[in-house]
């Protein structure tokens, strides 16, 4: 049996400000002479996605100086690359703290800035994803382009989409256009809670690349396959399905055995581990327990999210070579 976090993988679907350690988050908060959000107490249960939106809010609250930003992302680098991670794609709000702080600069700078130390430090590579709350005007969305593109030579790698789904795709479709003739890869979020039309709008009106969470279009056929012909990856996470009520009953009831057995590309994501404490290792983990899949399984989602990153080719084939190796030293 493979040891999981030191199966090597890429981590494609990870929110930044979900993956603070909940005692840097705690002495951040001390600093700034604010209380830990609830979500932090033993025992909280989401009661939905709108509970989980307002306790999100209040961590990104938590956040006010660049040596937040710059310690959080080295952090995560470190937390990552423990779970087997030599790869990752990172979500960061920017526009939750560009106004806030009066500055849309200072925290990306100082994220980017944090995972360069974090890279030589412990030798992973961490990419960023800027994306949007779909709840917040177009307007928001442009300076957030408008900043990603300016760092896109410093490790800004795609445009994304995130939030309440009942906002559709279609409101951002302009900006998603520019993303993309700038020169940026677009990975919104679709069909996590509401359903295959959404993601159709990803796909047609955002150019999607890369689907965050797509679960829904296990309803659609058609769907299926339009996702299959165009390549388009989908970014699962178990614990975040299940654990915002509403979304997945239960972790049997998941579809991610039907999603890979329609032949998708599927990848297994952590999206915010630190509120689920849920870390991408595990993960792996629970999609190999609850629904029985071997190792050659799991080297073989390993595999799918390195073939749907971003990453140069060289770095993936090397991150492949050592898949084969794990699952050569595994049996
Ligand atoms: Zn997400």
């Amino acid at each position: 049996m493979g040891d999981l976090s030191s199966l090597p993988k890429a981590h494609l679907h990870v929110h930044l400000e979900g993956s603070i350690r909940p005692r840097t988050l705690s002495e951040i908060a001390a600093r700034h002479r604010l209380t830990l959000p609830a979500c932090f107490e033993k025992g909280y249960r989401f009661r939905d996605f709108a509970d989980f939106n307002l306790q999100y809010r209040a961590i990104r609250a938590c956040l006010r100086e660049a040596r937040d930003f710059r310690r959080i992302a080295f952090e995560f680098c470190q937390d990552e690359a423990a779970q087997g991670v030599r790869y990752a794609e990172v979500t960061f709000t920017l526009g939750a703290h560009g106004p806030r702080l009066e500055s849309w600069e200072m925290p990306l700078e100082s994220v980017l800035e944090g995972f360069e130390a974090g890279r030589e430090r412990f030798g992973i590579t961490c990419r960023v994803i800027v994306d949007h709350g779909r709840s917040k005007p177009p307007e928001l969305a442009w300076r957030a382009l408008e900043t990603a593109l300016r760092y896109r030579d410093r490790g800004v790698v795609g445009f994304g989409l995130g939030g309440d789904e009942k906002y559709p795709p279609e409101i951002f479709a302009d900006v998603f256009h520019a993303a993309v003739d700038g020169g940026l890869h677009s990975v919104p979020h679709a069909g996590e809670i509401t359903g295959p039309e959404s993601i159709r709008g990803a796909l047609v009106a955002l150019r999607a690349e890369r689907i965050g969470h797509g679960i829904s279009a296990i309803e659609d056929q058609s769907l299926v396959e339009e996702l299959k012909s165009r390549g388009v990856a989908l970014e699962v996470c178990l614990t975040s399905n299940v654990a915002i009520p509403a979304l997945v009953p239960s972790i049997d009831r998941h579809p991610l055995p039907r999603l890979i057995d329609a032949g998708l590309t599927v990848t297994i994501n952590s999206d915010t581990p630190a509120i689920f404490s849920a870390p991408i290792a595990s993960e792996y983990e629970l999609a190999k327990k609850t629904f029985g899949l071997n190792d050659e399984a799991m080297a073989e989602l390993a595999r799918a999210s390195v073939t749907a990153s971003f990453a140069g080719e060289s770095a993936k084939s090397s991150i492949q070579s050592e898949i084969s190796r794990w699952l050569e030293e595994s049996r």
